[in-house]
């Protein structure tokens, strides 16, 4: 079981479990997890009540996805003894902070938010928005300020929101005095990764993801179902690498030869065909050893089990003593 360590910078990040983890949360975000867990106290949140924004109606897949969610961060490396994971709604105190937030925030302000306007759209609920959707970036901040975390690990997708979550810090300070921290986000070495559809973000409700644990076969036929450069018709037609998906794939895992790549298929030396192979070769040896991990513990539930347990408990632990101080701070403590 992990010390949580009072003296070591905070990290709050996570993820909803809507599905198995993708490429895009690799380059996004897990991989400076894995990174910093060794300097930073890091807690994770696997985030069930914002899953519920989108997937209220569907709430049987809930309870699977938040496990095959855990076995992800396992497989690529996130260490539990040295990262707590703990799931949203088994912690109340981020629901009552949420209330006290949401006081702090103009509807007009979310109303503006380009992720929420961005994600309505394409989940097809822009004139249909429910109070939870709409209202999820301060829920959002409720789960990062809990535990004081100072640094936010996310994709590009979430700047508007840890934006959000400092404009809530910096009001609740003001008004009611120094009990929050603003936290700073971290984007990783790909802030976007495209989908397959090579329009949208990757994400896990689109389909258009390639998930850590697809088998070689399953990378290798949506490797070769990936959009790419309408011009590049005959082998040695000039390409544009800028609009091309499995470049852009080439781009976040292929340092050695993305260069060189980059300049065959501009003048068009390369073939489309032998470009796909390559590059599902490079994903294949890349998710290799993570898939292995996987298998292992998946061989073991209860310690998946386990795992959630001891985190969640830790961070409710955390989340009590935030909201007594948040409680005093606004002058709602009656009973001494
Ligand atoms: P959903 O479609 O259910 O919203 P998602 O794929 O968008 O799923 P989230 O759980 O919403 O995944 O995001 C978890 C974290 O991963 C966030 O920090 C987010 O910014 C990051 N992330 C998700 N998709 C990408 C991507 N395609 N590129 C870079 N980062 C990403
Ligand atoms: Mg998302």
């Amino acid at each position: 079981m992990k010390n949580n360590n009072t003296d070591m910078m905070r990290i709050l990040t996570g993820d909803r479990p809507t599905g198995p983890l993708h490429l895009g949360h690799y380059v996004g975000s897990l991989k400076n997890r894995v990174l910093l867990q060794d300097r930073y106290d890091m807690f994770i949140i696997i985030a069930d009540v914002q899953a519920l924004t989108t997937n209220y109606i569907n709430v049987d897949r809930i309870k699977n996805d938040v496990r095959e969610v855990c076995l992800d961060y396992l497989s690529v490396g996130i260490n539990p003894k040295k990262t707590t994971i703990f799931i949203q709604s088994q912690i109340p105190e981020i629901a009552e902070l949420t209330i006290f937030y949401s006081m702090l925030v103009k509807i007009s302000f979310l109303k503006h938010n380009p992720t929420i306007k961005t994600e309505a759209l394409e989940k097809g609920v822009e004139n249909n928005l429910s109070y939870g959707f709409l209202g999820y970036p301060v829920s959002q901040a409720a789960d990062i300020t809990f535990c004081k975390a100072n640094l936010v690990p996310v994709g590009e997708d979430q700047i508007p929101h840890i934006e959000q979550t400092r404009e809530i810090v910096r009001r609740f300070n003001k008004l009611y005095g120094p009990v929050l921290v603003e936290p700073k986000a971290l984007v990783g070495e790909v802030p976007r990764l495209v989908g397959l559809d090579g329009k949208l973000k990757m994400s896990k409700s689109y389909n258009n993801a390639l998930f850590l644990k697809d088998s070689p076969e399953i990378v290798k036929k949506k490797v070769f179902s990936a959009v790419t450069d309408p011009a590049r018709i005959h082998p040695n037609d000039p390409g544009h690498p800028e609009i091309c998906t499995v470049f852009a794939y080439h781009n976040a895992f292929n340092e050695k030869e993305v260069l060189e790549i980059e300049q065959s298929c501009k003048k068009g030396t390369i073939r489309c065909i032998d470009c796909k192979n390559n590059l599902t070769n490079i994903i294949n040896s890349f998710l290799a050893p993570i898939q292995e991990k996987r298998n292992t513990f998946e061989k073991h539930q209860d310690l998946i089990i386990d795992i959630l347990k001891t985190g969640t408990k830790q961070a409710k632990n955390i989340a009590k003593k935030t909201v007594v101080e948040v409680k005093q701070a606004m002058q709602l403590d009656y009973f001494g």
